[in-house]
């Protein structure tokens, strides 16, 4: 069993509480929807002991209980006051578990991994609806330089990555796009607990992106810069990541401290700042989007209660918008709670699946606050598009 490696850990657990706290509204987005004591950290942990000692087996009814982790962080954040335990790793192995008893994850994830595996992208589109956004814009093939904008911002974002692209390219970056050989980064395979998928398919990536001489990757998603940064090199025995990998956030913090495009007309707004966990939590990256927001002439940042390492989830992570998309939704709303009592009427972040939870959130409870990726408040500040598409009733054509 792949826990077998976190038995200490999972034995260190002294079950102090930090983890879950007091409120079952303040840390764990799983303990807020699903209520049960065996639905947090410390739970989880006794589970995975339970399981070591042959008492408890890996089954459907426990299902979920491990896949209903949004895998934010904030228990492992907790846990650095207390046994310094690596809950997310060890939830991670119980899901890898489940696949290699035979268990398997919950349907919805199943069929999100093999849909993934079988066309490429976890939408099911076609290729030519893959590449749509990208109508119209040059590419310099061969520059070293992929941009690589995942399924998520390819498929339900076409117009905030173009404008991305477009604030990248105007800033001087000489961009590289797969195309029609672009496929998902594979994250749906570990987060689903199929390890054995993932590893090819990191293999196959690697192979297919140095041949064609990929020495920098840049991605506004942090699930897919985890994966070429983090994930590959794990799965892949590699020392070092196969390649440079940059999320937006750290390129758009250069191109503010470089000055490689001037920010000159004012974006007279009321902005919060929401840390995606995959680069907050996962990767300390608190500052860069902060920073490029106080650099944008007008922008008032005003902060939410719960920000950086205390910072809730979207509801988007761990795969639960399409494995419990009812406590997903339940997650996003809360954080929308949050951003509006700020009275900011943007709520930016620079996350793809963040701000696909928080739009779907906005846009149920009908609030009066746009959801925005930083790179478009600094593409208004930059004359590259209409100030129109911060306001709150703005839908695009997407
Ligand atoms: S914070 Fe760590 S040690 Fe404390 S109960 Fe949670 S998992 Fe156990
Ligand atoms: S990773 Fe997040 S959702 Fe999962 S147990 Fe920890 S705090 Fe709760």
């Amino acid at each position: 069993m792949k826990i077998e490696q976190y038995r200490d850990m999972i034995y260190a657990c002294g079950r102090c509480e930090f983890c879950r706290g007091t409120e079952f509204s303040d840390r764990c987005p799983q303990i807020f929807t699903q209520r049960w004591e065996s639905s947090t950290a410390r739970g989880r942990m006794a589970i995975a002991r339970a399981i070591l000692e042959g008492k408890l087996d890996y089954s459907k009814d426990l299902r979920e209980r491990v896949f209903g982790c949004f895998l934010c962080g904030r228990c492992r954040e907790e846990c650095k006051k207390a046994a310094k335990i690596d809950i997310v790793a060890i939830t991670k192995a119980m899901r890898a578990d489940f696949v290699d008893r035979g268990v398997g994850a919950p349907e919805e994830g199943g069929k999100m991994t093999s849909t993934m595996a079988q066309k490429g992208n976890i939408f099911a589109d076609s290729t030519s609806e893959h590449t749509k956004w990208a109508q119209g814009i040059k590419f310099q093939k061969g520059s070293g330089t992929l941009f690589f904008p995942g399924c998520l911002a390819s498929h339900r974002f076409k117009e905030k990555t173009r404008i991305l692209v477009q604030v990248l390219q105007a800033a001087g970056y000489k961009l590289d796009f797969l195309g029609d050989d672009q496929r998902c980064c594979g994250t749906p395979m570990w987060v689903t607990g199929d390890v054995r998928a993932a590893k090819q398919w990191a293999q196959d990536y690697v192979k297919k992106l140095k041949a064609r001489g990929v020495k920098e990757i840049i991605t506004p998603c942090p699930s897919c810069f985890r994966a070429f940064d983090e994930e590959y090199p794990q799965l892949l025995g590699l020392k070092e990541p196969p390649f440079k990998v940059r999320h937006s956030s750290q390129v758009l913090e250069e191109i503010v401290a470089q000055k490689r495009l001037p920010l000159k007309t004012s974006v007279p707004k009321v902005v919060t700042y929401h840390d995606p966990c995959e680069i907050g939590r996962y990767r300390g990256m608190y500052d860069q989007g902060r920073k490029v927001l106080t650099a944008i002439p007008g922008v008032q940042l005003k902060e939410m209660s719960r920000i950086r390492e205390q910072a809730f989830c979207c509801g988007g992570g761990g795969g639960l918008k399409i494995m419990y998309p009812d406590y997903s939704q339940q997650v996003s709303e809360e954080r929308l709670r949050d951003a509006l009592q700020t009275t900011a009427s943007v709520l930016a972040t620079m996350c793809p699946a963040c701000e696909l939870n928080l739009t779907h959130a906005a846009y149920k409870t009908d609030a009066p606050l746009k959801v925005a990726d930083v790179a478009e408040i600094v593409a208004v500040s930059a004359g590259l598009a209409d100030k129109a598409i911060l306001e709150p009733d703005y839908i695009s054509d997407d």
